[in-house]
């Protein structure tokens, strides 16, 4: 059972003091209690764990300081919508607000080379009114032979370029425990100049320890992607563990599933599953188009298959775009063939906002359609 109190809920208050003390009087049930800091309100959730059947639904909701009782269901406990339509669940970081309304665009190296190129890809977001990138610094690659990244010896440069440029959030895959404490050092000696968001590949959705280390942390929000060969269950139950261990600023990314049935595309595209998991969870949902096409094959109408499927996810409603650009591809170290160009991010940016349109016209529809029956 979760306990939803009202908004910005003090903690001092003698309201609250009486409610904590009733919790502590129940037996076989012990309570967690969660905030969550939005854009314009902090938000308390109490959990109660053990024997909760025997509560009324009704005593409960009338208790001080509660203004919302849910019943969870087993299946992610903590990310779960059991249910609800009417849930709300937004965080903020860095003065971005993300919920499953909002949209932002994540474009940015796949891979962190050479300092000039990461100075030209975040000129190139600035001057396109761009706040948010993608740097990869510690690679997780197929071959041991391939190039794995420049590792902690880059993120002082890519910091401090970042907050020369305006850039609030870079995402940043981390693939060992060890990595977000040299994030989290690098930040404190450039003096924060930016803030990170910690990508777990699609590679360790289910490396459990890394998953807990990312969890336990409230310093960085935490995208997950979508595992490329298990089931959507298996996957967010993955998110679920990040939540379990304490953190909440989760987004869950869908980026393809591996499988020869989508050739010629690198993953089959997945983008359908934006709703589904809106549907079955409280979290923002990311869409990966470039990991998912991995090319830049046009089709005859002259729009990239990353676009298309960047609509696709869109016009469903995605929340986040992560998408790989890279000042010259052919010099890319990673994934460079499927890398756009900075000559066509305004493009790719204006395509979005058709996409973008066309959902919020097609919410507006069902909404009115709503209120009329
Ligand atoms: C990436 O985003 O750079 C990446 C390696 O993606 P994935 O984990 O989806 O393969
Ligand atoms: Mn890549």
């Amino acid at each position: 059972m979760i306990l939803i109190l009202e908004a910005n809920t003090d903690q001092e208050s003698a309201q609250y003091g009486l409610l904590v003390r009733y919790l502590s009087s129940l037996i076989n049930i012990t309570y967690e209690v969660r905030h969550i800091q939005g854009a314009n309100q902090r938000l308390t959730e109490i959990y109660l764990l053990g024997d909760t059947k025997s509560l009324s639904m009704e005593f409960m909701r009338s208790l001080p300081c509660v203004q919302r009782v849910v019943r969870v269901q087993e299946a992610y406990r903590i990310l779960g919508r059991h249910g609800q339509e009417d849930f709300p669940h937004q965080f903020e970081y860095n003065k971005i607000t993300f919920d499953q309304t909002s949209l932002h665009v994540f474009a940015g190296l796949c891979a962190v080379d050479t300092p000039e190129h990461v100075e030209l890809m975040m000129k190139a977001l600035k001057e396109n009114g761009q706040v948010c990138t993608r740097m990869g610094a510690y690679k997780p690659r197929t071959n041991p032979y391939s190039f794995q990244g420049h590792g902690k010896d880059c993120l002082p440069h890519v910091f401090e370029l970042a907050g020369k440029y305006g850039i609030q959030i870079i995402c940043m895959e981390v693939t060992h425990e060890s990595h977000i404490q040299e994030i989290h050092e690098a930040l404190e000696a450039t003096g924060h100049p930016t803030g990170v968001m910690l990508q777990i590949g699609t590679r360790n959705t289910q490396n459990f320890e890394l998953l807990k280390c990312a969890g336990r942390q409230d310093d960085y929000p935490v995208l997950i992607k979508r595992g490329f060969g298990i089931t959507l269950n298996e996957s967010l139950n993955a998110a679920e563990y990040l939540a379990s261990e304490g953190n909440r600023r989760i987004i869950f990314a869908l980026r393809g599933m591996k499988t020869n049935l989508g050739d010629p595309h690198r993953n089959f595209v997945d983008f359908t599953h934006v709703p589904v998991v809106h549907r079955l969870t409280r979290m923002p949902v990311c869409i990966d188009p470039s990991h998912s096409v991995g090319s830049r094959q046009k089709s005859p109408d002259g729009l990239m298959d990353v676009m298309h499927a960047t609509a696709q996810g869109v016009i469903a409603g995605a929340n986040m775009i992560l998408v790989d650009f890279h000042p010259n591809p052919a010099k890319a170290l990673v994934d460079g063939p499927q890398a756009l160009r900075l000559d066509e991010l305004p493009f790719f940016l204006e395509d979005i906002q058709i996409a973008r349109d066309a959902y919020l016209k097609r919410v507006e529809l069902v909404q009115s359609r709503q209120a009329s029956t």
